[in-house]
Parts: C-alpha cells; structure tokens; sequence
C-alpha cells in the first residue's frame, strides 16, 4: 500500500487524523542489521491472514519459494520446525 490514514488522541484527548506516507520502501531500515536498505517484509504467518512483516535486507532476509522471504527470526524457527518434524 501507498499510503494510509491513521487516527490519534492526543493527550487532551482530542482526535487527529495523520497521512502516513507507506511509499518508498527501498527507505526501509531493516529490522536486523539496521541498514537503511530492506527490500523485503517476512511472509512468515503469525494469525491468520497476517504476516510478521518485519523489513529484511537483502543480507538479512531467507528466500524461502517464489514471493516469500522469511526474516532472520522465522527463517530460524521455520527451520528449526522442520528439523523437528524431519526427526521426530
Ligand atoms: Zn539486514
Ligand atoms: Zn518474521
């Protein structure tokens, strides 16, 4: 998405409505390393219908299929899960 709209309550408690500007995400720092050049948000499920979404370089992040990436953590777990299952 582009951009979005959010709504907030200041301290008096009054409601404002704020632009966020969702653009650019070559910006996005990642969540890892902290360079200022993640490309990809992680696919992993964490409900249903949402995904962890944490920005990943392109050093920090797992290509795991077509469309998907897995950042450091749910790459970790995922693999840690089948190694679980693979064994078990
Ligand atoms: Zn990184
Ligand atoms: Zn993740």
């Amino acid at each position: 998405m582009p951009c979005h709209w959010i709504r907030f309550k200041d301290k008096d408690g009054r409601e404002h409505v704020a632009h966020v500007n969702m653009a650019a995400p070559r910006k996005r720092r990642c969540a890892f390393c902290g360079c200022p050049d993640a490309k990809a948000l992680c696919d992993y499920p964490i409900a249903p219908g949402k995904t962890c979404d944490k920005p990943c370089c392109s050093n920090c992040r797992q290509h795991v299929g077509p469309d998907r990436d897995y950042c450091r953590d749910h790459w970790d777990f995922a693999s840690r899960e089948a190694q679980g299952r693979l064994f078990a």
